[in-house]
C-alpha cells in the first residue's frame, strides 16, 4: 500500500511536468526570454537584385548602358560593359565607406606578362588600390598579383578566372579618420571577396598604395571618387554599384 501511494505520486508528479511542457510549448506559459530593452527600428526593406543587377538602395554607377557616373577617360561602352580605350575614369560623386561591387574581365587576347598583363585597379578614395591584373598562370610579385592590396598585402589566395571571363569584387571599405591638425585618428580596413571568396578580411590599410614608395597616409576628406585605373590594358567592367549605408542599425537603449 506504502508503495502504491509512492508510485501514485510519482505518476502525477510526471504527468503535471508534462503537461507544463506542453503547455509552455504551445506559448501559453511565459518562458525565460531575454529581453534587451533596446527598440529597434524596423530594418529598411532592400530589394537585393539579382546577379546582374543592383540593389534597390545602391547608387549604380554603370549598368552596362552609359559611363556618365563618372568622368576622365575614354572607355568604349557596348555588349553591356565599358572598356578602358585610355585614360582612368573617376566616379563624379565622392564615396567614403562603402560596399563596392564591380565586375571586370582582362583581354581574353593574352598579351604581355606579369604586371604588364590585363592590369587596371579599383582606388578607393583615389588612393587605396585592389589591384586588378591577369593572374590565370601569369606570375608576378605576390603584393602586385589581382586582388592585392598594392605593395601591402597579398590576397589571401589567388581566385583568378581565365582571361576574357567575367569575375567580380566585392569591397567592404571603412574609410580612415583625421583629426582637424590632419593625424590620422583611425586606418581605413577593406574586406574583399574575389569572385565570391574572401581574399582579404578586415585588413587594415597601411596608407596609400604607391609603386615607387612605402604607404603612407596623408590627410584627406571624408568622401572622395572612387577611380578605376587605366594602365594600358583594354581591361572590361560592367554591373558596378555601390551601398554607401552599410553601418549598423541604431536601436534605442533603456534609459
Ligand atoms: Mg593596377
Amino acid at each position: 500500500m506504502k508503495f502504491c501511494c509512492i508510485g501514485n505520486k510519482v505518476a502525477l508528479v510526471t504527468l503535471g511536468m508534462l503537461l507544463l511542457g506542453w503547455v509552455g510549448s504551445k506559448g501559453l506559459v511565459p518562458q525565460d526570454e531575454y529581453l534587451s530593452g533596446i527598440v529597434w527600428p524596423e530594418p529598411p526593406v532592400v530589394d537585393p537584385g539579382d546577379a546582374t543587377t543592383a540593389p534597390s538602395d545602391a547608387v549604380v554607377l554603370f549598368d552596362g548602358t552609359d559611363m556618365s557616373a563618372f568622368e576622365g577617360g575614354n572607355w568604349k561602352v557596348e555588349n553591356g560593359y565599358a572598356e578602358v580605350r585610355g585614360g582612368g575614369v573617376k566616379t563624379k560623386q565622392a564615396f567614403g565607406s562603402c560596399q563596392l561591387h564591380i565586375e571586370f574581365a582582362t583581354p581574353e587576347e593574352v598579351k604581355g606578362n606579369g604586371q604588364g598583363r590585363g592590369n587596371s585597379g579599383v582606388y578607393l578614395m583615389e588612393r587605396y588600390e585592389i589591384q586588378v591584373l591577369d593572374s590565370y598562370e601569369n606570375p608576378t610579385y605576390f603584393d602586385g598579383q589581382c586582388g592585392a592590396i598594392y605593395k601591402q598585402q597579398p590576397p589571401a589566395v589567388n581566385a583568378s578566372r581565365k582571361p576574357g571571363e567575367w569575375q567580380s569584387y566585392d569591397i567592404i571599405f571603412d574609410a580612415p579618420t583625421f583629426d582637424e591638425e590632419g593625424k590620422l585618428t583611425k586606418p581605413g580596413y577593406v574586406t574583399v571577396l574575389h569572385n565570391g571568396i574572401v581574399i582579404h578580411h578586415h585588413f587594415e590599410i597601411q596608407g596609400g598604395t604607391f609603386y615607387n614608395q612605402p604607404p603612407h597616409y596623408t590627410a584627406h576628406p571624408e568622401k572622395l571618387p572612387i577611380h578605376i585605373q587605366d594602365h594600358g590594358d583594354p581591361v572590361r567592367i560592367r554591373n558596378v554599384w555601390v551601398r554607401e549605408n552599410i553601418g549598423p542599425l541604431i536601436g534605442k537603449k533603456p534609459e
